[in-house]
């Protein structure tokens, strides 16, 4: 079976994860325009006339900006939590919307996805698993959260690959342009997870077999791909073990699986 998963684009400009599996693909967040989201997906081999489902992590526009003119031009339906949805602003078409509870599991061919409760300052948020029937590949996606706890731990660790926040250096944030009050949020359980949290988080992941790593949601003012990479690299390296560790792209896809 034909299996590829490909981050679209990764940061506060925008979320998006596609992964395809014997014929069918899917989205995690769609957070940039419609136009941007289907030029994206043909870039990557995926017609997004085709796509199965959008995924949605929570209701923050990075992620779900494309959600209003996706659903009227493509039909697709759009899973997301019953919190998210009513705080949604964009006046989008909810007739393809499935609402669900934050723990949620559909399946869509061969995947099964599979959502978790993560810590942010939205209505609700979410990270998914999903799990590829008969490839042995399972997939995690764990960003936008303060902090990462010992049951979203547990449950990443069974992945063979994961994508993981790394949002940002601590003292380049400490000391960088942002207001006190934001610098505030972003350090805070419900904020966003610093690249020492992430290394913490795949060094643990890493020890108990999770292979294959993709840093995501970097902050553009207080981080560097550079920085976020040497920093969970160097965890990664006291393990022991082989791993591969990249890096998501900003505005153009990078191949996951
Ligand atoms: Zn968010
Ligand atoms: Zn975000």
């Amino acid at each position: 079976m034909t299996v590829s998963a490909y981050t679209l684009f990764s940061g506060s400009s925008g979320n998006s994860l596609c992964i395809s599996a014997g014929g069918d693909s899917i989205l995690i967040d769609a957070g940039r325009s419609c136009t941007a989201i289907k030029n994206a997906c043909a870039s990557v081999g995926v017609d997004a006339g085709t796509l199965r489902a959008v995924f949605v992590t929570h209701e923050h526009h990075d992620h779900v900006s494309a959600l209003d003119v996706m659903s009227r031009r493509l039909c697709v339906p759009v899973h997301m939590t019953y919190d998210s949805l009513s705080h949604m602003s964009d006046p989008y078409d909810r007739g393809c919307v499935v609402p669900h509870p934050i723990m949620y599991t559909e399946r869509v061919g061969c995947m099964t996805v599979t959502s978790f409760p993560t810590h942010h300052d939205s209505a609700a948020s979410v990270g998914y698993i999903v799990d590829i029937e008969g490839s042995g590949v399972r997939i995690g996606l764990c960003t936008d959260t303060g902090f990462i706890d010992g049951d979203m731990l547990s449950l990443l660790s069974t992945c063979t690959h994961v994508v993981l926040e790394s949002n940002h250096d601590v003292e380049m944030l400490r000391h960088g342009p942002y207001p006190f009050y934001l610098k505030e949020r972003i350090l805070s359980d419900i904020g966003h997870l610093s690249n020492a949290a992430a290394a913490d988080a795949s060094r643990y992941m890493l020890e108990r077999g999770v292979r294959s790593f993709t840093l995501a949601h970097l902050s553009r003012d207080n981080n560097t791909p550079e920085t976020a990479f040497n920093t969970v690299r160097r965890a990664l390296d006291e393990v022991g073990k082989e791993y591969s560790l990249d890096v998501a792209k900003r505005f153009e896809p990078l191949r996951v699986v």
